[in-house]
């Protein structure tokens, strides 16, 4: 998932640093890279972080599953179906609905339960796996018609986040990763998009607080120990999104409560099942048939919830997508690639 900010503005309140139960301490597999600015890597500089860990061994399994299985042509309900169920197979839950958006659609589409659409054009795969609400934020995007200005698209995408993720460092600014971001997928003659953003993440917390921006926004803010998502876009297009059709995907947004009673016991199951993290539509079906469907719209209308728009490209560009969870500690960085 990745965050539209409103109004221009870049960085939101600052949070204090991941407070994660786990004592757990590990050490990082040899799948994981890991860099120090200092010293070498000890055993306990990551310690707290066990289960983003976790999820982002998870989520590199996910993303080679995902290159394996993805065809022109096929049901994208079926796509977020088997990317979902080898999440619950690998021992992760899913973080949020696989968002499946198709080429000018940068962000935000899950296909509904009888969803009919197919994949096809320039497709983004943005998945995430929770492990006790630590997730790992990933988007990978295809090509699925070979067509040149697509793969030029993911190329700058991926360049960015590789140039984005040797920056990002302890005390690094914001801005400083932003311009790396920009000036890459500009140096392809393709925009970054504006007002989508990159995220800090803390525990049943997706957004969490601090945003990674996509061009230089000249903020002072600097980079704190912490877990981020980086998620450059490129686009054909203008450079911003703006709000399409509601997607179906949803978030718990404030307390509150509903008096019909199945419509209680949907909002239970909600609560305990995805806290605070985005479900979708398709799975309250899964769970409850038609009749969670109208308990959901019930719920909705009660307030409680973030209903989530799709996001499009303002000139209709196309748009790729390229992300990966980062982990910043004291001493060190892992980037799951
Ligand atoms: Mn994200
Ligand atoms: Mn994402």
């Amino acid at each position: 998932m990745t965050e539209k900010n409103y109004g221009g503005t870049t960085s939101h309140g600052m949070k204090d640093k991941p407070s994660s139960s786990s004592k757990n301490i590990e050490k990082p597999s040899n799948k994981t890279k890991t860099t120090d600015n200092h010293k070498p890597a000890t055993q306990d500089s990551f310690e707290g972080y066990s289960n983003f860990l976790k999820a982002n061994e998870i989520a590199l399994e996910i993303k080679e599953y995902v290159k394996t299985i993805v065809k022109p042509g096929m049901p994208l309900l079926e796509l977020a179906e088997k990317i979902e169920q080898k999440t619950l197979e690998l021992g992760g839950k899913p973080a949020f609905p696989v968002n499946l958006s198709i080429n000018e659609i940068a962000a935000h589409y899950t296909p509904s339960w009888d969803d009919k659409t197919l994949a096809s054009g320039l497709l983004k795969v943005d998945f995430g796996v929770s492990i006790e609400g630590c997730v790992s934020d990933n988007a990978i995007s295809f090509d699925l018609e070979n067509k040149e200005e697509n793969k030029k698209l993911i190329e700058a995408a991926e360049l960015a986040l590789k140039k984005a993720t040797e920056t990002i460092t302890l005390g690094v600014t914001i801005s400083k990763i932003g311009k790396e971001i920009e000036k890459s997928i500009k140096s392809l003659g393709f925009q970054p998009i504006q007002n989508l953003s990159g995220h800090s993440i803390e525990p049943y917390n997706l957004h969490s607080g601090i945003t990674v921006p996509n061009y230089e926004n000249s903020s002072n803010k600097e980079i704190i120990p912490g877990v981020y998502a980086i998620e450059p876009f490129s686009t054909s297009g203008l450079g911003s999104v703006r709000d399409g059709r509601l997607s179906g995907i949803y978030k718990l947004e404030k307390p509150g409560n509903v008096r019909d009673s199945f419509a209680r016991e949907v909002l239970d199951f909600i609560m305990e099942e995805y806290k605070t993290l985005p479900f979708c539509s398709r799975w309250i079906y899964k769970k409850f048939s038609s009749r969670g469907l109208l308990a959901l719209r019930q719920i909705e209308q009660a307030g409680i919830l973030h209903h989530y728009a799709q996001l499009v490209e303002s000139g209709k560009g196309k748009v790729a997508q390229a992300e990966h969870t980062v982990i910043i500690t004291e001493k060190n960085k892992i980037i799951m690639n």
